[in-house]
């Protein structure tokens, strides 16, 4: 069946017997394509929050703002992160001592090395 369909690119009327086409031609189909790749994306900075229109979808409105954005995060995480205890043989003996315990005997007890 023919159907007469409105190219959304050019507006044109044309006739159609296939359904899944869209556009008058294969030029139209293109360049409505391409239009749609070159449309500015809404974008929202994730460091000050204001909404920006970039070609691509971006993180940020600008580089200053990814620059303190990773700058800051990389501080929360090296704050984050936890020192490793480390046991001291002063410790060990003051244990032992605490546990009535010889040194060598509160080690093999608990394995400390
Ligand atoms: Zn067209
Ligand atoms: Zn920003």
């Amino acid at each position: 069946m023919i159907q007469i369909k409105i190219c959304p690119y050019c507006s044109s009327e044309f006739p159609s017997n296939i359904n899944s086409r869209k556009y008058c031609t294969k030029k139209c189909a293109e360049l409505a394509l391409k239009r749609r790749r070159n449309k500015p994306e809404k974008c929202l900075c994730q460091w000050c929050g204001q909404v920006f229109t970039a070609k691509r979808k971006k993180k940020f409105c600008n580089f200053n703002c990814q620059h303190t954005y990773m700058s800051k995060l990389g501080k929360i995480q090296m704050k984050v992160t936890k020192i490793p205890v480390k046991i001291t043989i002063n410790d060990v003996a003051r244990e032992s001592k605490k546990e009535g315990l010889t040194y060598g005997r509160y080690v093999s007890l608990k394995k400390i090395q």
